[in-house]
């Protein structure tokens, strides 16, 4: 069991690349290090397992 010291933010690891990302409010895709992991991650979801036709707000291209 690997709990962080209180006086350090909690990281996780990213699902993606096993980046640490600190869980913190500025961390806008956590779990995930970065717009491109969350995005690759929820391709690889969407592919797999679940096509869609139409575009969520949450998949919109950029
Ligand atoms: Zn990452």
């Amino acid at each position: 069991m690997a709990r962080p010291a209180n006086d350090s933010p909690l990281e996780v690891n990213c699902p993606q690349c096993a980046k640490r990302v600190p869980w913190l409010p500025e961390s806008t895709y956590r779990p995930f290090c970065s717009k491109r992991c969350q995005l690759l991650d929820l391709g690889a979801w969407a592919d797999e397992s679940h096509r869609i036709s139409g575009s969520p707000p949450w998949m919109r291209p950029i």
